[in-house]
C-alpha cells in the first residue's frame, strides 16, 4: 500500500527503505525493493510480513543492492496470498524489467491467459505480474521496442482497473517511468534527484517540492527533471505544489 521510486546521485536503497517506513502507517502485508546497479544489473529483494523482515534479508547480504536507481513497495494483497513470491517487485523472465503496483488490474485473467498461451510462465498469483511480462515484451519487440515510456503507455492502455505503477528497466538506467489511473501518484523534485511515490510522506524529508498527477498520466523522471504525458492521448495533466508539512 505504498510506492516509492528514486533516481539521482545517492544510493537508492536507504532512501527507498526510509520512504517505505514513512508509509507504514497505511498498512501492508509484504515489502520489496529493486535496485539497478552501475553495471546495468537489476537486483530485487522481497519478503512477506513487516518491513523489518525485508531489512533482515537485506542485512544478511544475500543480495547486492548498491545503485542509484531504486523502487520500493509495500503490498496490501488483493490477488494472491501475502507470501514472499507474491510480494512486489515483479519481473519479466529475463529479469530485465521490475514493476511495482498498488491497486487492482481488473482484466488480468484475460491478459494472463494471453501470456500463458504465448508460453510465458507465471511465478506468482498476483494480478500485477502480467504488467511486468507485457512491459518486457513491449520493450523487446514491436512498435515500442527500445522505448520504455512508450512501452509503458501501450501497456497501460490495455489495463482496466486501478493502478499506480512504477517500472525500471536494466537497459534504460537513466530514467524511471510511472503511471496512474484511479490510484495516487506524486513526483518529488529534489536538487539533482527525483522521487515518485504514492504519498508525499515517502519523500518529505528530502524535498517539499511535489507534483500531483492527473488521471491516466504517465511520467518519466530523470535525476534532473520530469516529463508528464497522458497515456490515453489527452493533454498532460499535472499540478506542482509545495508540501505544507512540519516534520
Ligand atoms: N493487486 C496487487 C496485488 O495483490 C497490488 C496490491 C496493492 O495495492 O498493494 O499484488
Amino acid at each position: 500500500c505504498g510506492i516509492i521510486g528514486y533516481i539521482g546521485p545517492r544510493q537508492a536503497l536507504p532512501l527507498v527503505l526510509e520512504g517505505l517506513g514513512r508509509m507504514e502507517y497505511r498498512g501492508y502485508d509484504s515489502a520489496g525493493v529493486a535496485i539497478l546497479d552501475e553495471t546495468g544489473e537489476l537486483h530485487t529483494a522481497k519478503k512477506a510480513g513487516a518491513l523489518v523482515n525485508l531489512e533482515r534479508l537485506i542485512d544478511s547480504g544475500e543480495v547486492a543492492l548498491a545503485g542509484s536507481v531504486g523502487i520500493g513497495h509495500t503490498r496490501w494483497a488483493t490477488h494472491g496470498g501475502p507470501t514472499d513470491r507474491n510480494a512486489h517487485p515483479h519481473t519479466d523472465r529475463p529479469g530485465r524489467v521490475a514493476v511495482i503496483h498498488n491497486g487492482i488490474i481488473e482484466n488480468f485473467p484475460v491478459l494472463r491467459r494471453e501470456l500463458e498461451a504465448a508460453g510465458v510462465e507465471m511465478t506468482s498469483d498476483t494480478d500485477t505480474e502480467v504488467v511486468a511480462h507485457l512491459l518486457g515484451e513491449a520493450f523487446d519487440r514491436g512498435p515500442t521496442a527500445g522505448d520504455l515510456p512508450a512501452s509503458m503507455a501501450a501497456v497501460c492502455r490495455r489495463l482496466e482497473g486501478a493502478f499506480t505503477l512504477v517500472a525500471t528497466h536494466a537497459d534504460v538506467p537513466d530514467l524511471l517511468v510511472a503511471a496512474r489511473r484511479n490510484s495516487p501518484l506524486v513526483i518529488g523534485q529534489g536538487d539533482g534527484e527525483m522521487f515518485v511515490a504514492s504519498d508525499v510522506a515517502a519523500f518529505i524529508s528530502h524535498t517539499d517540492q511535489a507534483v500531483e498527477l492527473g488521471q491516466d498520466q504517465l511520467v518519466v523522471i530523470t535525476p534532473d527533471g520530469y516529463e508528464v504525458t497522458s497515456f490515453t492521448g489527452g493533454d498532460p495533466d499535472f499540478r506542482p505544489f509545495t508540501v505544507d508539512w512540519d516534520l
